[in-house]
């Protein structure tokens, strides 16, 4: 059974300040996600605490793809690449309706970085390694295929392209249903809490931490066994708190989204090209937007809240507009944007680009461990190498992992097939309910939600308001405060449904009525209602507004 209701939190809070757990994870972004689920399933008595909502930090500004990386080869992480690139089949089978099969095109363009031997080289180590078979094998295309594939491309500057498989996902979504699934094995998870300090024996052995609940200021003292920190960019405070910070340190490297309406790159599949300064980036249609990214600046500004900057915008529409001549993009068509920290270990000497995607595990002499580097898509086997050391330390627990076989939250498909009869025969009871674009509000869902959708519909149908769409949002607001511990007007447009990004309209046209019905369920008075507005407001503008700088 899921425990994350909203309403329920005050229950789960006084759980933790009373038990003493096998395991304290602090942070719920994708690596702590998947390290709860990790130990609940092996029998661990396990807290989660994220300072944030769930999904606040990496784990909702990525690329959102599932992919084993294909530039990593270049810089020769054969192993990085063979672990990841094995991963997406096995995350890929845990959530189908989440982790989308998507071919991925790769443009020759003549003196671009890389000929055609050497891509489809490339490629075809990139699927040896990850164990591709059958179809979805990489296919070299000639200038007339890959002009079929993308007509947007232009004729004259190409030569030919590769065509390859990776996943695309909802990273925040990916994180919540991991959460969801581990909270079902029994792991306390709790968003808005934040670790201050830690607590040690005599013997200077960490024994627990000094927690706060940030929606009310109460102290909360969680007693645990082991601890470890998957704070993301936070890694570094947190052993500093510890006093074990060393030498080897986190290098912050800040990367930009940007979102288009479709419209205006109207692309028909996702592509991955060569913009003027050697480096790459992705152009990613996604229902009725493209997203584009990405930028690898070093960072040292404010962690909770990265800015999307002029410049960065300027960067990304240039290399669109270098590949896609004739869409001329200006700043003003871009809708929406997102920016990301990567919490790279630091390596002397190495640039933004340069810096490896592996993942560390740091032992300090107090027992805290802390994990940092990685990916979104090695999420699984950074938490069972975690778990491993967990298990080894408290002689608790099974010694394997079984995450590989435990699907996810709302993913119960067994293939994508049953995922595309499944959104067919939910569209076609959202067109007699009255939804006006049933077969995208159909996709929309499904893709988010996966089985879980049913529940929404349901609960739509038991709505007084008169318009459809109305009751379906509510509906949405209403499962996800059951199920998903939504606190906030922004969990609810971010992390929950990715419509600050995706669907900015949407956010636009329901923000009062969610802050209304939040301010019911969760009893909120007048001042916590403005506030809400003026956050909402803020966080649509800072995503569509781009400064010089912060
Ligand atoms: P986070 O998601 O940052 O989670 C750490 C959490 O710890 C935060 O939510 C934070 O609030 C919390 N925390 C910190 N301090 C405390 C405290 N004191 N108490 C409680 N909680 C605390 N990977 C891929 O596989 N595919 C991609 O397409 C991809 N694209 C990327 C694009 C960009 C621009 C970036 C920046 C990264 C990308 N990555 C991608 C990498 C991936 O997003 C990250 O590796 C991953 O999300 C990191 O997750 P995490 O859980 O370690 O960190």
């Amino acid at each position: 059974m899921v425990r994350m209701s909203s309403l329920d939190r005050k229950d789960y809070l006084s759980e933790a300040g009373s038990r003493t757990f096998d395991l304290l994870v602090i942070g719920g972004g994708a690596t702590g996600a998947g390290i709860a689920l990790d130990a609940a399933s092996r029998g661990l008595e396990t807290l989660l605490v994220e300072k944030q909502d769930f999904a606040g930090g990496t784990s909702s500004r990525s690329t959102k793809l599932i992919h084993g990386g294909l530039r990593y080869l270049k810089q020769l992480e054969i192993a990085l690449v063979r672990e990841v690139g094995r991963e997406r089949a096995i995350v890929h089978n845990l959530a189908p309706h989440l982790v989308v099969p998507e071919k991925m095109l790769l443009p020759l363009i003549k003196g671009g970085t890389y000929g055609k031997l050497a891509t489809s080289a490339g490629l075809m180590v990139y699927d040896v390694l990850a164990g591709v078979e059958g179809e979805d094998q990489r296919v070299m295309l000639s200038k007339e295929e890959t002009l079929e594939k993308e007509p947007l491309l232009e004729a004259e500057m190409l030569e030919g392209g590769g065509y390859y498989a990776e996943y695309r996902t909802d990273d925040a979504r990916l994180t919540i249903e991991v959460l969801k699934t581990a909270s079902s094995f029994g792991a306390v998870c709790l968003n808005y809490t934040e670790v201050i300090s830690f607590v040690y024996s005599q013997e200077g052995n960490i024994t627990g931490a000094v927690c706060q609940d940030v929606l009310t200021g109460k102290s909360i003292n969680i007693k645990a066994k082991q601890i470890v920190s998957a704070a993301g960019p936070w890694v570094d405070e947190l052993r500093d708190k510890d006093k074990s910070l060393t030498q080897k340190r986190l290098h912050l490297t800040k990367g930009v989204h940007i979102v288009l309406p479709w419209e205006k790159l109207p692309v028909r599949q996702s592509i991955y090209f060569d913009v003027p300064d050697g480096r790459m980036i992705f152009a990613i249609p996604r229902g009725k937007i493209t997203y584009v990214g990405t930028t690898d600046t070093d960072y040292q500004g404010n962690k909770e809240n990265p800015r999307t900057l002029v410049e960065d915008v300027e960067y990304l529409l240039k290399g669109v507009n270098h590949m896609f001549p004739e869409i001329e993009l200006k700043v003003a068509d871009v809708e929406s944007s997102w920016a990301g920290l990567r919490p790279l270990i630091h390596e002397e000497g190495k640039s933004a680009s340069e810096l490896s995607r592996k993942d560390e595990i740091f032992e300090s002499k107090t027992g805290l461990i802390s994990i940092a580097g990685g990916k979104l898509t090695g999420y699984r086997k950074m938490a069972e190498r975690t778990v491993d050391l967990v298990v080894k330390r408290i002689k608790k627990g099974s010694q394997k992992t079984r995450t590989q076989h435990l699907v996810l939250s709302g993913g119960e498909f067994g293939d994508v097939d049953a995922v595309f009869q499944f959104s067919t025969s939910l569209s076609e009871k959202l067109e007699a309910a009255g939804i006006l674009e049933p077969k995208s509000t159909a996709k929309y869902l499904v893709e988010n939600y996966g089985r879980q959708s049913l529940e929404i519909v349901l609960l739509a149908n038991r709505q007084q308001e008169e318009e459809a769409e109305v009751k379906l949002i509510l509906a949405e607001l209403a499962f996800v405060l059951k199920y998903e511990m939504v606190n906030a007007a922004l969990d609810f447009f971010s992390r929950r449904s990715g419509r600050l990004y995706f669907n900015l309209p949407s956010v636009r046209e329901y923000g009062d009525l969610v802050i209304e019905h939040l301010a019911h369920t969760l009893d909120w008075n007048s001042e916590r209602i403005l506030r809400e507005k003026e956050e909402l407001q803020l966080a649509i503008h800072e995503a569509s507004h781009f400064p010089v700088s912060v």
